[in-house]
């Protein structure tokens, strides 16, 4: 299958997996892959800028961006008591320019893009077990108890989507889990960039 534009990677795992760090890394890393911005309503944390990190933005304009006709939102989901959303315009920019998309997006979004973009590669991240992961997040000095309790609880119900995935990814030890990510882009762009002919796409794939 020849898609005409960038793939979209849909990577998701519950806070603290270490999903920031991996997409990270991958993005310095993997060329021809771009990072899908989304709107949020949460207050910025320390370090993260506008329009690289997240695009921040108010209740009223979150709402107002949601319900226009189409809507601006590609897909959206209310995560931790705040709203988070992939815009349409974000994505279609990027993919006309031919690069692939991941986006950082808990289940719920997940969910919404297959049903719209069935062709997307879903990866979830997985903690090594759910003590490990209650560990990462208590170091975290950014969190509040409150929102530290609220993380964890929803931590256990998004693990339990992970089965819905294409791909999981234990992220047990660090580089092995960015290893993994990497084969992953590497394998799709393998079998999605074929020329009519059969032949692969001479583009360099990572
Ligand atoms: P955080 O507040 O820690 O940056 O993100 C909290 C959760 O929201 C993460 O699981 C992240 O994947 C998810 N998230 C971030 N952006 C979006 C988005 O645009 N849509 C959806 N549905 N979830 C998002």
């Amino acid at each position: 299958m020849n898609p005409p534009h960038g793939l979209l990677f849909i990577f998701s795992g519950p806070s603290g997996s270490g999903k920031s760090t991996i997409t990270h890394e991958i993005l310095a890393t993997v060329p021809g892959l771009a990072f899908s911005v989304s709107h949020t309503t949460r207050a910025p944390r320390p370090g993260e800028r506008d329009g690289e990190d997240y695009h921040f933005i108010d209740k009223r304009s979150f709402l107002a961006l949601r319900d226009q006709e189409p809507s601006g939102f590609l897909e959206w989901a209310q995560v931790h008591d705040n709203l988070y959303g992939t815009s349409v315009h974000e994505v279609r920019t990027k993919q006309l320019q031919g690069l692939d998309i991941l986006l950082d997006i808990d289940v719920q979004g997940a969910q919404q893009v297959l049903a719209k973009r069935p062709e997307s590669i879903s990866i979830f991240l997985c903690p090594p077990s759910v003590d490990v992961l209650s560990k990462r997040l208590q170091r975290r000095a950014t969190e509040t108890q409150e929102s530290f309790v609220l993380r964890l609880r929803n931590a256990r119900k998004e693990m339990s989507h992970a089965p819905d995935y294409k791909y999981l990814i234990v992220n047990d030890v660090l580089q092995d889990a960015i290893t993994a990510f990497r084969s992953i882009i590497i394998a799709e762009r393998l079998q999605h960039r074929r020329m009519p002919n059969g032949q692969p796409a001479p583009a360099k794939l990572w």
